[in-house]
Protein backbone atom coordinates (compact mmCIF):
# COMPACT_ATOMS: atom_id res chain seq x y z
CA UNK A 1 0.00 0.00 0.00
CA UNK A 2 1.25 3.27 -1.41
CA UNK A 3 0.26 6.00 1.55
CA UNK A 4 -0.14 10.07 0.28
CA UNK A 5 2.57 12.09 -0.77
CA UNK A 6 1.62 15.00 0.85
CA UNK A 7 -0.24 13.57 4.50
CA UNK A 8 1.63 10.66 4.46
CA UNK A 9 -1.39 8.81 6.42
CA UNK A 10 -4.17 7.48 4.04
CA UNK A 11 -3.78 5.47 0.98
CA UNK A 12 -3.49 7.16 -2.46
CA UNK A 13 -5.90 6.73 -5.04
CA UNK A 14 -5.09 5.35 -8.35
CA UNK A 15 -6.48 8.96 -10.65
CA UNK A 16 -4.38 11.70 -9.01
CA UNK A 17 -3.55 13.85 -11.45
CA UNK A 18 0.22 15.37 -12.51
CA UNK A 19 -1.57 18.80 -13.48
CA UNK A 20 -5.03 20.01 -12.97
CA UNK A 21 -7.38 18.33 -15.25
CA UNK A 22 -8.41 21.38 -16.16
CA UNK A 23 -5.17 22.62 -18.35
CA UNK A 24 -5.84 19.32 -20.30
CA UNK A 25 -8.94 20.15 -21.03
CA UNK A 26 -7.87 23.68 -22.37
CA UNK A 27 -4.96 22.03 -24.47
CA UNK A 28 -7.42 19.47 -25.77
CA UNK A 29 -9.96 22.96 -26.59
CA UNK A 30 -7.13 24.42 -28.29
CA UNK A 31 -6.38 21.18 -30.29
CA UNK A 32 -7.07 21.15 -33.97
CA UNK A 33 -7.65 17.19 -33.22
CA UNK A 34 -9.32 17.69 -29.93
CA UNK A 35 -6.82 15.20 -28.24
CA UNK A 36 -3.11 16.19 -26.99
CA UNK A 37 -0.02 14.73 -28.63
CA UNK A 38 2.32 12.82 -26.41
CA UNK A 39 5.26 13.40 -27.71
CA UNK A 40 7.28 11.11 -25.60
CA UNK A 41 5.34 8.11 -26.29
CA UNK A 42 4.23 9.79 -29.64
CA UNK A 43 0.44 8.63 -29.29
CA UNK A 44 -2.58 10.47 -28.69
CA UNK A 45 -3.52 11.55 -24.95
CA UNK A 46 -7.12 12.55 -23.64
CA UNK A 47 -6.00 13.29 -20.30
CA UNK A 48 -3.59 14.18 -18.44
CA UNK A 49 -1.15 11.66 -16.60
CA UNK A 50 -2.61 10.24 -13.66
CA UNK A 51 -1.18 8.17 -10.84
CA UNK A 52 -1.16 7.00 -6.91
CA UNK A 53 0.48 9.84 -5.85
CA UNK A 54 -2.13 11.68 -3.01
CA UNK A 55 -5.09 9.77 -0.63
CA UNK A 56 -8.66 10.96 -2.01
CA UNK A 57 -8.86 13.45 0.96
CA UNK A 58 -5.67 15.84 -0.13
CA UNK A 59 -6.65 15.37 -4.28
CA UNK A 60 -10.39 16.74 -3.39
CA UNK A 61 -9.93 18.71 -0.39
CA UNK A 62 -6.45 20.26 -0.57
CA UNK A 63 -4.38 20.24 -4.31
CA UNK A 64 -8.43 20.72 -5.45
CA UNK A 65 -9.01 24.26 -3.41
CA UNK A 66 -5.66 25.03 -5.12
CA UNK A 67 -6.27 24.22 -8.18
CA UNK A 68 -9.58 26.41 -8.12
CA UNK A 69 -8.11 28.69 -6.94
CA UNK A 70 -5.26 29.05 -9.87
CA UNK A 71 -8.44 27.98 -12.33
CA UNK A 72 -10.45 31.33 -10.70
CA UNK A 73 -7.58 33.71 -9.71
CA UNK A 74 -4.11 33.09 -11.60
CA UNK A 75 -5.04 31.11 -14.98
CA UNK A 76 -7.35 33.93 -16.54
CA UNK A 77 -4.53 36.40 -16.15
CA UNK A 78 -1.81 34.39 -17.56
CA UNK A 79 -3.86 34.23 -20.37
CA UNK A 80 -4.37 37.90 -21.07
CA UNK A 81 -0.31 38.38 -20.46
CA UNK A 82 0.09 35.79 -23.06
CA UNK A 83 -2.91 37.58 -25.68
CA UNK A 84 -0.86 41.02 -24.86
CA UNK A 85 2.29 39.73 -25.73
CA UNK A 86 1.15 39.22 -29.13
CA UNK A 87 0.42 35.60 -29.12
CA UNK A 88 -3.49 34.23 -29.08
CA UNK A 89 -4.52 31.63 -26.69
ZN1 LIG B 1 -3.34 12.77 1.82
Amino acid sequence: MTLCNYCGKAPTTANSHVAPKFLGNYIKSNSPFGYMLNLWGQRRQYDLDKGPYLCRTCDNQVFGAWESYYAANIWPDALKARTRMGRHA
